[in-house]
């Protein structure tokens, strides 16, 4: 039975506009030939295997190029997984068993289920590697694989969760978006707030809307409304800009030459987060110092101007380097990430801060190099000695464990500034997987925990006499961003997307009225409850 005109569905949105669209669940995808014998010409298969593979990497070279920083990565590292010579081996070992090319494919990757069993990480990408097994069937048989979108009016597509390859047929007449899991740091989330499509993620009650129905997607209230019109929308506060400049800097993220690119286009303050594990997942051997100071060079040219916030590479967990031998663990929350790989891989962080420090002399940029995933105060000065030894940076650690957020008085005197990744810090902090769609309400930045870790970290640095930012996704929300501020943060670091709307509510506020409206959200018990009372508090000053 359809839902009542004004019922109401909670979740969690991603943007700042409204919209309002015909529902349209997504509908499973084309049924393709079942498994088939081929005629007997084992060369002809082998060969028409091949050419498939090909259209389908072609495919996923086309995505990565339009793809922002998070999803350009998962792109390259699908396509290493598609191109493999082994799973190639294998798929041919089953056409000369008399299987036709492409349910030879399809039966090789299959047959991959027992290894990658058990890792969670692994088993997201065996399903994504699954979707591009049937894909290049698809191809073999002329089948055109796809969403199916319309191409005409003004949607808003409802599914349980959508990958980035799946955002790569989203047409025009994609108007907003809703999910059922989905959590504020997924990658549907990341997309969408990038490409600004309203969205409401985390929305299990969408189950029970039907095609046809309009709704309005209102990202700044968390809700759908069932029949809803623009007139119902939460408007999300118009800041007035009553300065030049915001009160702390607001710099871009970026991961590749091409968000530098996009990030010289805004007003960013040089760059908050450069991640540099992009660059290197479809690398199958370390790439040479000359290599890598190369793409540096280059990526470091095209940056705003303003600072350079280089963050070491962070592999493990659900970013694979191929030629970084990486352990999983049952929980890949809890994999070797970011500095305790450098334990294990030290030369491959040495050269990396030599080639920065080569592209920071051929630019003349002002760089700042940080490690991801510092537990420990130790960590954090063995990574300083290092990083001050290999270059003339500013040296900084990333806050994302609930550890290294309880020692920061221990660094005084041995680092020059720490930034906040709220993303990892909220998984930590929560024991809430990221990777697990269910526990997206736990990630939302405004729970309270999470605000006043955030004011103890701010007031730890400024007593400590360390710089401190922000540069997880909660950066990028123009209302929190006012909230870090006040908390007490020196500058925040947003996805290019969103850079011009936290610059305008950053100059719209005086810092003594940031650090009211901290006060608002510290004071808050629960999510809902801090969000609004921060934007009561905010439209009260507009
Ligand atoms: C974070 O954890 O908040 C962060 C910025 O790092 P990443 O999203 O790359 O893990
Ligand atoms: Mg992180």
């Amino acid at each position: 039975m359809a839902l009542a005109s004004g019922t109401i569905l909670t979740g969690l949105g991603v943007g700042l506009n409204s919209v309002r669209g015909e529902v349209f669940w997504v509908k499973p995808q084309a049924t393709l030939p079942g498994p088939a014998k081929h005629a007997g010409d084992v060369a002809a298969e082998k060969a028409t295997l091949r050419g498939a593979i090909h259209h389908v990497a072609a495919y996923l070279d086309e995505q990565s190029l339009g793809a922002g920083e998070t999803s350009a990565e998962i792109f390259e590292a699908l396509k290493m997984l598609l191109e493999d010579e082994g799973l190639f081996e294998s798929a041919i070992a089953e056409i000369e068993s008399g299987w036709n090319a492409a349910t030879a494919f399809i039966v090789a990757v299959d047959s991959l289920d027992e290894a990658f069993a058990g890792d969670a990480a692994l088993e997201e990408r065996l399903a994504d590697l699954k979707g591009l097994a049937r894909r290049v069937a698809a191809h073999i048989s002329g089948i055109h694989m796809g969403l199916d979108l319309p191409t005409t009016g003004s949607y808003v597509i409802v599914g349980d969760d959508f990958s980035p390859a799946d955002t790569a047929w989203f047409t025009d007449a994609v108007v907003g978006l809703v999910t059922l899991r989905g959590g504020p740091t997924s990658h549907t989330a990341i997309i969408c707030r990038s490409k600004s499509i309203p969205a409401l993620v985390c929305c299990p009650q969408a189950v029970d809307l039907v095609d046809g129905t309009q709704v309005l997607v209102d990202p700044v209230g968390d809700r759908v409304v069932v029949g809803g019109d623009a007139s119902m929308a939460t408007k999300a506060i118009s800041f007035v800009a009553k300065s030049l400049d915001p009160i702390i800097p607001v710099r871009a993220n970026i991961g590749s030459l091409e968000d530098s690119i996009q990030a010289a286009t805004t007003a960013a303050n040089g760059v908050g987060l450069f991640r540099t594990e992009l660059l290197y997942l479809s690398e199958t051997t370390m790439p040479s110092v000359a290599k890598q100071a190369k793409s540096y060079t280059e990526i470091l040219r095209a940056a705003p101007e303003g600072p350079i916030v280089v963050r070491t590479v962070d592999a493990g967990s659900d970013k694979p380097v191929p030629f970084l031998d990486l352990p999983h663990g049952d929980n890949p929350a809890s994999d070797l990430r970011g500095f305790q790989i450098s334990k294990a891989h030290r030369q491959f962080l040495i050269d990396q801060l030599e080639s920065i420090e080569v592209a920071r002399k051929e630019t003349g940029r002002e760089v700042w190099v940080m490690a991801p995933m510092i537990a420990t105060a130790s960590e954090a000065i063995e990574f300083a000695q290092l990083a001050r030894s290999a270059g003339e940076y500013k040296v900084g650690i990333m806050v994302e464990t609930p550890s290294i957020a309880m020692s920061i008085a221990d660094l005084a005197g041995k680092l020059d500034f720490i930034s906040v990744g709220t993303n990892d810090l909220s998984q930590y902090l929560f024991a809430a997987d990221r990777m697990n769609a269910g526990q997206g309400a736990l990630l939302n930045p405004w729970q309270p925990e999470l605000v006043r870790l955030l004011k103890a970290i701010a007031s730890e640095s400024e007593k400590a006499g360390i710089t401190s930012g922000v540069c997880g996704e909660a950066a990028s929300d123009p209302a929190f961003a006012i909230v870090l501020a006040g908390l007490g943060f020196n500058s925040v670091s947003a996805s290019s997307s969103q850079v011009g709307a936290v610059r305008s509510a950053l100059s719209a506020v005086t810092l003594e009225q940031a650090h009211q409206v901290a006060q608002v959200a510290l004071a808050a018990t629960t999510a809902d409850q801090c969000k609004s009372a921060v934007l009561d508090a905010l439209a009260s000053l507009a």
